[in-house]
């Protein structure tokens, strides 16, 4: 059975260069059949939108900003709103009279952070084209940490580093987005090392446009594969399930129509607005969400696992969880430089808190140590306002997934929504510095049992 399966997959590598030469005819008519929809459908242009930032945020502020802010579809949130944070808000010229009522209300003292949004969305799309040109498209193995990478790019990424590396990797869908693209999981096993192997859910881009999230993911697969002369220990330590792009439709959808989409592209019934938060969408107190208006970015969908994409992943996580192959899950969002973990929907400490907490810690120190970056420890719900059926707290809870960790990554400050190209390579090195910690935390905790 292993030997058949190996050759297949060795037949698949030798068939690599006529693969990649068909991929990129394809990806040539897919890349005019995207030119031709931004086109024809158009971007949305963020000309004349400003960013406001606020003072640090109270935790009464932070439930008036839910109340009053972000339950209404002219504001839109540039990060996720955090405790103790100043929160950055997107309005158009025409409602930034209102905004500034309300934030002056709510004694937040708004100051302009941001002019002319598109001036800097346009600065990122510019520096990516640059940067392509540069590029020889089309070597085998191909990841890049000068850019960002889009989905297409993403997915041919995948598949090669499957079939360059058929001892340790193999690809996946773990099922299809509501406009049928594939959710793509990278397993890496050594197959080799010990029996108490732990197993490492790594879940980015649920939100579409927090793009640093998949580049994070893909670093750990670039130093798990092609950098395994270094992290070999790591691959001895833990079985990697790592799916780089949650949300497959929302982030087509901000690479070519709107930078700063958030959330799936599943349509509303009665309602104009498309798609629902897919991490607001999981079975875990779903009901006692309050984000009912399908056109806020929050919104939790009609009714649990609305959005196929997070059934999906709880029908993944669920057996894997409850199997034991799973111990360490972790999400990646944008922004705010907090690791945190559960709960959200209760103040109430998890069992295994202090072991939780210590974990965490001991990664942001590892992160740290890199070049100072400072990430802030918590529990979710010190953090956020009432993150009701978030899948953190669905992989602890119902998936029975021990270490569960949401991570806020750095973004924002004076440049952009997610950070400038030149700062990917450190964030991703940084934050495998702090992986590294966790995985070899929840090993030994995990051995010790
Ligand atoms: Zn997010």
């Amino acid at each position: 059975m292993l030997f058949q399966r190996r050759r297949i997959l060795s037949g698949h590598s030798h068939n690599l260069t006529v693969q990649v030469a068909k991929k990129m005819d394809v990806r040539i008519i897919l890349l005019l059949l995207v030119n031709f929809a931004v086109i024809s459908f158009g971007r949305k242009s963020y000309e004349g939108w400003q960013v406001y930032r606020t003072a640090p945020l109270t935790k009464l502020a932070l439930e008036g900003l839910h109340k009053h802010v972000f339950s209404d579809p002219k504001f839109q949130v540039w990060s996720q709103p955090i405790l103790n944070k100043p929160a950055e808000i997107v309005v158009c010229p025409k409602s930034r009279a209102k905004l500034l009522n309300i934030l002056k209300k709510l004694n937040l003292s708004p100051k302009p952070f941001i002019l002319n949004i598109e001036k800097f969305l346009e600065k990122e799309r510019k520096e990516i084209e640059n940067i392509k040109k540069q590029e020889i498209y089309g070597l085998i193995n191909y990841v890049t940490f000068e850019r960002y990478m889009d989905f297409t790019e993403i997915t041919d990424y995948l598949n090669e580093v499957a079939a360059n590396y058929p001892s340790i990797a193999s690809l996946e869908t773990i099922g299809s987005s509501f406009e049928g693209r594939p959710q793509n999981l990278l397993k890496l096993s050594s197959g080799s090392g010990s029996k108490k192997k732990i197993g490492v859910f790594i879940n980015a881009a649920i939100h579409a446009a927090e793009w640093i999230g998949p580049a994070v993911a893909l670093n750990a697969i670039h130093q798990l594969t092609a950098n395994l002369a270094n992290n070999q220990a790591f691959l001895d330590m833990a079985n990697w399930y790592i799916l780089p792009v949650a949300n497959p439709d929302g982030y087509v959808y901000s690479w070519d129509h709107d930078r700063l989409w958030r959330k799936t592209r599943r349509p509303n019934k009665g309602s104009k607005c498309v798609g629902a938060d897919p991490n607001r969408s999981f079975d875990v107190h779903w009901s006692e969400g309050r984000e009912t208006n399908p056109c806020v970015a929050f919104y939790q969908g009609p009714n649990v696992f609305s959005e196929v994409e997070s059934k999906n992943i709880a029908d993944y996580l669920i057996p894997n969880g409850l199997d034991g192959n799973l111990h360490l899950y972790m999400v990646l969002h944008t922004y705010g430089q907090v690791l945190l973990h559960p709960y959200g929907y209760t103040t109430d400490p998890p069992i295994n808190i202090n072991d939780l907490a210590l974990f965490g810690s001991e990664a942001a120190s590892a992160l740290k140590a890199v070049r100072g970056t400072k990430y802030e420890v918590s529990n979710i719900t010190n953090a956020f306002y009432h993150p009701y059926g978030n899948s953190e707290d669905f992989a602890y809870d119902q998936a029975e997934i021990p270490f569960t960790y949401t991570w806020e990554l750095p973004g924002g400050a004076e440049n952009s929504h997610d950070v400038p190209l030149s700062e990917i390579k450190p964030v991703v090195e940084e934050t495998w510095e702090a992986f590294k910690s966790l995985v070899q935390s929840v090993y030994i905790a995990r051995k010790n049992l």
